[in-house]
């Protein structure tokens, strides 16, 4: 009989969220699970890897570790030390709130699929809107259809999915989408701490989404689940084939 798959579970919301607890409940039906995940809230963190300081792993139960790191660090450790073989499979998630267009550059549940993804296994990211209470079922029933499909189909090497689902009751419908525009309020708040020096909070609340035919933002406002390709590869074909007639002063172009 054919060794069952190996899928690697990450999230940035920590090993205690109950989104993980959902994800790696509903792939443990597709494959053979290893859940390594920071052991506190991690979101935001990106693309952070800590290669300047210890990093301690404690192993929860059977196949579940915890890591005082970041998400890429448990995706790390996850690809290339605890799991007992290689993953054919790299999920994330599922976050407490959605990933949409532009996040996908702080996220960190994003950043531990790319990990997957830079090393040519497929990955799928998934998040769901915030609030709703704690029902991450619908959500990690996708990822469990989805990842069944990744592993049918195989993904091509460096591509990842982004799946966010809506908590909006009725038929489980979902779309292929691109990137769209998530829009917040861009704020710095100056204030002042209890000695009186400065301090600053950065980022303000989301004021709504971008009107970008086809984008994920727009499919979740119409109650559908969202699943996007995404594309580690950031070169802009289009401008470096233009750019070649641009003369820059004091420096040879050479091809
Ligand atoms: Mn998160």
């Amino acid at each position: 009989m054919a060794e069952r798959p190996l899928i690697l579970v990450c999230n940035d919301d920590g090993v205690r969220a109950p989104g993980i607890e959902a994800l790696a409940a509903a792939m443990a039906d597709l494959g053979d699970v290893v859940v390594v995940a920071p052991d506190r809230e991690m979101s935001a963190m990106s693309h952070s890897i800590s290669l300047h300081r210890p990093l301690r792993v404690e192993e929860l139960r059977r196949n579940w570790y915890a890591v005082d790191g970041t998400p890429v660090d448990c995706a790390y450790l996850g690809l290339l030390h605890l799991a007992p073989r290689k993953p054919a499979l790299v999920v994330s998630g599922v976050n407490a709130g959605y990933n949409l267009g532009t996040d996908v550059f702080y996220s960190g549940t994003v950043a531990a699929a790319v990990e997957g993804a830079l090393r040519k296994i497929p990955a799928i990211a998934v998040s769901r809107e915030r609030g709703y209470g704690d029902d991450y079922g619908p959500a990690a029933g996708l990822a469990r259809a989805l990842g069944a499909a990744v592993l049918q189909h195989g993904l091509p090497p460096g591509i990842l999915l982004n799946v966010n689902v809506p908590s909006a009751k009725g038929p489980a419908g979902y779309r292929w989408t691109c990137l769209g525009e998530r829009l917040y309020h861009d704020k710095v708040d100056v204030r002042s701490d209890p000695r009186g020096r400065k301090y600053f909070w950065i980022g303000g609340p989301e004021v709504g989404f971008g009107d970008v035919p086809g984008s994920d933002c727009l499919a979740v406002r119409d109650g559908v689940c969202s699943v996007t390709p995404l594309e580690l590869d950031f070169t802009h074909q289009p401008l470096l084939a233009e750019v070649p007639g641009w003369r820059l002063d004091g420096f040879e172009h050479v091809r």
